[in-house]
């Protein structure tokens, strides 16, 4: 992959890609693994495995390659192909890997999901996105997905990691040692259907953003141009393939930039996030604000004796990353952290702070390049205001904050909801695409976070919308109503809250909201369900009944009822 120097196009990126032999089109699994084959890589060390146990082995891309040939062979004979979608449910494994990319050689549509989601969000999931398959581990099926599927009209086919099968599902193992190393990728058009990712609206189910090939030239731009990947970096992104982060740039990014590539499968911990840092020898870091502010709870010591002199690149994602936890990185460990925005719907990074760009602290950094952004005068509900032409407003004053809009469109663009097409429409605006988030630029041009337009909650990172959390809990006989909204907390950003109105007579409230918390739990997930309850006489509702999400947490934070403005997360 090479870079001209002159100014940036996605024309010109799409020339650092290889394409399919014999003008085949483009196919994301190509670019990621067989590409670096074709080209003499194949020995080259693709992922660094570190399991829960404490083992680490390797995969090559020539091994990758071929596990995925082998992948893309079993679907291919179990007749998945255009227009199915795999679902891959399973801790951080190669599995993952294998799964993704084998479905997206076969052309498939793959969707990883969050292993730590309760039975309740699969089952959504697997219904909107009209499972074909799903491939999993024993445990998680036995745990989560065996209730998940016991709802759903149409069942999918489930493989099972290895070589033994619970019941109803079938092995994989055997399935993959019999089918062939070799496998010709089919014709693939960029603009054919390649993955699909949940993401929470306020009001609604899930939705489902779909994207195709195509994404794979912003996933090689900005992996190159933002992460500053290069040959022979180790890298490291910690976060999970059941959210975007996890698959664009945990998954794709870096194998199609070529780098060797460490999946840790355990949970957060600061001493084995430090020795990961030192013994792996990461060289570029992708990681999250809730895990910094985790280890700035660890304190400096918990880093003593890690040798962090090889990382050269470290960057955050997912929720505002304040400016203290900016000078913390470069004041206790010497990490400058370059905090960068997307979201789901975008599909790869847009807006960042970029290797030899002056950090602004507590800043997102500036638009990549092949993006323009703008920001567009919102009402504090959402709606765009416009001018006497009828074309929404754009914001320039630098202490106004508006809506941040990015120029229709970009390779990585979602191309659809699932299913929803009115609600993908809306989304655009006289060629801008509406993000959903205030912030405000300052005369430089970098932007700065301000919130949601919309009562969406960032908890650890992970987006979680209301009314999902809340159907749930409503389906608890001894609820009437409830709402659910986030509440400042110092390490994970928000935490889910809920405030329930309880049906009369269903008995003493502290034994009801024990039982409301097991069945919420159960059914979401501990990632999910709410950590606290308050009961309520009645709901606050605008006068077209929404409920006022905002108003409550304002109360439970002791808050005039007006003064809704300093709950804002940059404020948190
Ligand atoms: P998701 O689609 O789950 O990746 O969530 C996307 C949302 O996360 C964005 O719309 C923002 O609200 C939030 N977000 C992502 N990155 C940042 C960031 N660097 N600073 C503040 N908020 C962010």
């Amino acid at each position: 992959m090479t870079e001209s120097s002159s100014p940036f196009s996605w024309a010109e990126a799409r020339t650092w890609l290889a394409g399919l032999p014999d003008g085949g089109g483009l196919n994301l699994a190509h670019e990621a693994v067989d590409r670096h084959v074709a080209e003499g890589r194949g020995t080259r060390v693709a992922l660094r495995l570190l399991g829960r146990d404490g083992s680490a082995t390797a995969m090559t891309y020539g091994e990758l390659a071929e596990l995925t040939n082998r992948f893309a062979g079993v679907l291919t004979r179990l007749g998945v192909g255009p227009g199915d979608t795999v679902f891959v449910l399973s801790p951080r494994r190669a599995l993952v890997h294998v799964a993704v990319l084998g479905a997206l050689k076969a052309r498939a549509v793959a969707c990883p999901l969050f292993s730590a989601f309760g039975p309740e969000p699969i089952a959504q999931r697997l219904h909107i996105g009209q499972a074909a398959v799903v491939v999993t581990t024993a445990e998680l099926y036995t745990r989560k997905l065996r209730a998940a599927l016991a709802g759903l009209e149409r069942l999918p086919l489930v493989l099972v990691e290895g070589d033994d099968a619970p019941e109803g599902t079938v092995a994989l193992g055997p399935l993959l040692a019999d089918a062939d190393a070799r496998y010709r990728i089919p014709e693939t058009s960029p603009e054919d259907p390649a993955l699909l990712h949940f993401t929470s609206g306020t009001t609604g189910l899930p939705k489902g953003a779909l994207h195709v090939h195509e994404a794979v030239v912003t996933h090689a731009a900005t992996g190159r141009l933002v992460l500053g990947l290069r040959d022979h970096d180790v890298y490291w992104c910690t976060a999970d393939p059941g959210w975007v982060t996890g698959t664009s740039y945990g998954i794709v990014a870096p194998l199609v930039c070529g780098v060797t590539t460490v999946v840790d499968e355990a949970d957060f911990d600061a001493l084995r996030w430090y020795r990961i840092l030192d013994e792996a020898q990461i060289t570029v870091w992708y990681t999250a604000p809730t895990a910094i502010r985790m280890l700035m709870r660890a304190g400096p010591d918990a880093a003593t004796g890690a040798d962090l002199h090889r990382l050269r690149f470290a960057a955050s994602v997912g929720e505002p990353l304040g400016a203290d936890a900016v000078q913390w990185g470069r004041s206790a460990l010497g990490i400058e952290f370059h905090d960068n925005w997307w979201q789901t719907e975008t599909g790869g990074i847009m807006v960042a702070n970029r290797p030899g760009v002056a950090v602004r602290d507590g800043s997102m950094g500036l638009p990549v390049p092949g993006i323009t952004a703008t920001l567009l005068r919102t009402e504090e509900d959402g709606t765009l205001c416009r001018g006497d032409d009828g074309h929404p407003i754009e914001v320039r004053d630098p202490a106004e904050s508006g809506q941040l809009a990015l120029q229709a469109p970009w390779p990585s663009m979602f191309r659809a909801y699932l299913g929803q097409p009115e609600r993908y429409a809306r989304c655009f605006e006289d060629g801008w695409y509406l993000t959903g988030d205030l912030v405000r630029r300052d005369t430089d041009g970098y932007l700065w976070f301000v919130s949601r337009v919309d009562d969406v909650i960032k908890t650890a990172g992970h987006l979680i919308g209301p009314f999902e959390v809340e159907s749930v809990l409503n389906d608890h006989p001894a609820v009437a109503e409830s709402a659910v909204y986030g509440v400042p907390d110092p390490v994970a950003g928000s935490v889910v809250h809920a405030a329930v109105v309880l049906r009369t007579g269903s008995g003493a409230p502290d034994a009801v909201l024990r039982s409301v918390l097991a069945h919420s739990r159960s059914l979401l997930g501990a990632a999910v369900a709410p950590r606290h309850f308050v009961v309520v006489d009645e709901l606050p509702k605008t006068r077209s009944g929404k409920i006022m999400r905002r108003l409550l947490r304002a109360r439970e934070l002791g808050l005039p009822d007006g003064d809704l403005s300093t709950l804002e997360p940059s404020h948190a």
